[in-house]
């Protein structure tokens, strides 16, 4: 083996140190490093044991990561939420930490329909079993507990139907039992639904959704009040690979910087919305929790605190015919399946979340052909409520 003799080559392995600056960066580094040199073995020592603050590995955190957790515990009035790949880590993450094989969940029945496939498929296989209850009915969600039950997880406004959780009477339901309780609060925001200073144990939000607000990130954020609970589901966000990605909490950090004005302007939006639905004749019916006609309007009322979202479904009259057209004169208006874009976006449950339910089982939660849900963005309302008076009259004709 002959070695090549030294070539005059500049040396380029070696890090270049960063340039120092009497000046600081206005905005927050992007910091891509997964790895975290130490100076010695005490160094080390110092920080595992908690002595010393210091990242040692990007799975076990990151300064982006926990830039972006400091501005939504800030949001949710909570202290030390640990920041995960995708809300359904966020889930998966509290789900797995909390949990162990003969463990029984009560789950609201008309939950983010992935958590739903978790409970009923997934959990099933590693032994936890799960039993779904109406959550606008506290006696079906104590009906359904067993003496394996653990803990709670429910959403105070249900997906598509914007159905109000009775979450006076569940708060008191888990504190009574000594059931963990779960808030996916993911629809409704810290500003729709305080969850965490109301009292729920663990918070989790899809970051994806408005928080981000952009589109372009998964994310999930949960927050665990028991220091115990937040040990267990950190480490099995660390230990399953959940963790999120330095560029990604960069970018949903410069979303959250607007999310305040985007809520605002969204939910007005969202007001002004619903009457122009309610006063269109292709229209059938308006689910929207500001109005009176709501099923559980006073229950809103209540617990929303006037903070109605930004979330307006409606019924066409007709079938997939009228469906087809009202998206069809609207191609400005995005048709996908999310929620919480800063533009707004059309989503049609029965061919996307719902359609592994049969015509009936959808029928029960008034989901028709004509059923739509409106994430509203911020656009300017006379924009939005032109394209929708537009789109609703092509469905007419
Ligand atoms: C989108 C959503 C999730 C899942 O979040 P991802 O970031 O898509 O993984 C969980 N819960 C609710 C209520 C959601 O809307």
């Amino acid at each position: 083996m002959s070695e090549t003799p030294d070539a005059p080559r500049p040396n380029l392995i070696r890090r270049t140190v960063f340039p120092g600056s009497i000046s600081r960066a206005v905005t927050t580094p992007l910091q891509p490093s997964v790895v975290y040199a130490s100076p010695d073995p005490d160094a080390l020592d110092d920080q595992y044991e908690g002595r010393a603050k210091g990242y040692t590995y990007g799975r076990e955190g990151h300064p982006n990561a926990d830039v972006l957790a400091q501005m939504i515990d800030r949001l949710e009035g909570g202290e030390g939420g640990i920041v995960t790949g995708s809300g359904m880590s966020a889930v998966t993450a509290t789900m797995l930490g909390l949990l162990s094989a003969g463990d029984h969940i009560v789950g609201g029945n008309q939950l983010y329909g992935r958590s739903l496939r978790m409970l009923t498929q997934d959990l099933p296989r590693w032994g936890i079993t799960a039993t779904l209850a109406d959550p606008t009915d506290v006696g079906a969600m104590a009906a359904a507990i067993t003496p394996a039950t653990k803990l709670l997880l429910v959403e105070a406004v249900s997906n598509p139907t914007l159905r109000i959780a009775d979450m006076d009477g569940i708060e008191a339901l888990a504190k009574d039992r000594g059931l963990t309780l779960v808030v996916d609060n993911t629809f409704t925001t810290p500003y729709g639904f305080p969850a965490y200073t109301r009292g729920a144990d663990v918070v989790i939000h899809s970051v994806t959704k408005l928080l981000a607000g952009h589109s372009d990130v998964t994310l999930g954020y949960v927050l665990a009040r028991d220091p115990a609970q937040r040990k267990a589901i950190y480490d099995t966000n660390v230990t399953l690979g959940l963790t999120p990605s330095p560029w990604d909490c960069w970018m949903a950090e410069r979303g959250m910087y607007t999310f305040d004005m985007r809520f605002e302007r969204a939910q007005a939006n969202a007001g002004h919305l619903a009457q122009v639905f309610a006063d269109h004749p292709a229209v059938e019916a308006v689910i929207y929790p500001g109005r009176p006609d709501h099923p559980d309007h006073n229950r809103a009322n209540a617990l929303l605190n006037g903070q109605w979202g930004n979330m307006v479904s409606f019924r066409l009259k007709g079938g997939r015919a009228q469906a087809n057209a009202l998206t069809r004169a609207a191609p400005q208006i995005a048709f996908a399946p999310t929620l919480g874009d800063v533009g707004t976006t059309l989503s049609h449950p029965a061919s996307s979340s719902h359609r592994a339910l049969t015509p009936d089982g959808r029928a029960a939660l008034g989901i028709t052909e004509g059923f739509f849900r409106v994430s509203v963005g911020c656009e300017p309302i006379k924009l939005l409520s032109d394209d929708f008076r537009n789109a609703l009259d092509a469905t007419l004709t």
